[in-house]
């Protein structure tokens, strides 16, 4: 099935030319119409499964799609497990979205630097955040965000995330999210817990093994 089917629109069709991605991996033939759909996602997918993109160019599409004339405000939001993670993403997401017309302000935020240079990039706005739950709650306790009006939630490696014992300030930041939302989760395996996580946060989801 080649990328063109997928319902990308031709800027992003544009940057999966640049980037020689030939065909979409099996992870993204069956989230992206989905996500571009509007549903709920729970995919067990390993790294090296291409799940990254299938997250990334749906959540860039609809960023290209909103009025120019819109304010700055968080429209996605990907939680990640660790540092090394949100790099990744953010450097998937900046490399996908280099040629866009339309530009995109990604911030990423984690535990263990200093908070200010965070604030201090935090103060024009931001369309995407990738975050680490603890940095993105202090963040949003020193006023330096808010995410009630993010239209997609992401939950990437939701099995290390719980893992590592987030899943206190999981339910806090979901506490402080818009109700009506998309909700997409990418997990390597889905143990029980993951599991009872998203059937209390999914609506209806697709599920996708690969
Ligand atoms: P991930 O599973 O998201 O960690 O991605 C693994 C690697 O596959 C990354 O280096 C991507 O650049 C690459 N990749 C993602 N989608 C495709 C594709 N459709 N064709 C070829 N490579 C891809």
């Amino acid at each position: 099935m080649p990328f063109s089917t997928l319902g990308l629109g031709p800027a992003l069709a544009n940057a999966v030319r640049e980037h020689a991605y030939a065909e979409p991996s099996e992870i993204q033939s069956a989230a992206i119409p989905a996500i571009l759909a509007g549903h709920d996602v729970l995919a067990s997918a390993q790294t090296g499964s291409g799940k990254t993109a299938a997250f990334c160019l749906p959540i860039l599409e609809a960023l290209q799609n909103r009025p120019r004339s819109a304010p700055r405000v968080v429209q996605a939001l990907i939680l990640v497990p660790t540092r090394e993670l949100a790099v990744q993403v953010t450097e998937t997401l900046r490399s996908l979205a280099e040629h866009l017309a339309h530009p995109v302000k990604l911030a990423t935020l984690f535990g263990g630097v200093s908070i200010n240079p965070q604030m201090m990039h935090l103060r024009g706005g931001a369309d995407i955040v990738i975050a680490t739950p603890g940095r993105l709650l202090d963040l949003i306790e020193h006023n330096a965000l808010q995410i009630s009006q993010v239209a997609t939630l992401v939950l990437d490696e939701a099995d290390r995330l719980l893992e590592l014992g987030f899943a206190e300030e999981l339910s806090r930041i979901l506490s402080l999210l818009p109700g009506k939302r998309q909700n997409l989760f990418f997990s390597a395996t889905v143990p029980p817990q993951v599991e009872a996580l998203a059937n209390g946060m999914l609506r209806d989801p697709l599920r996708i093994e690969i």
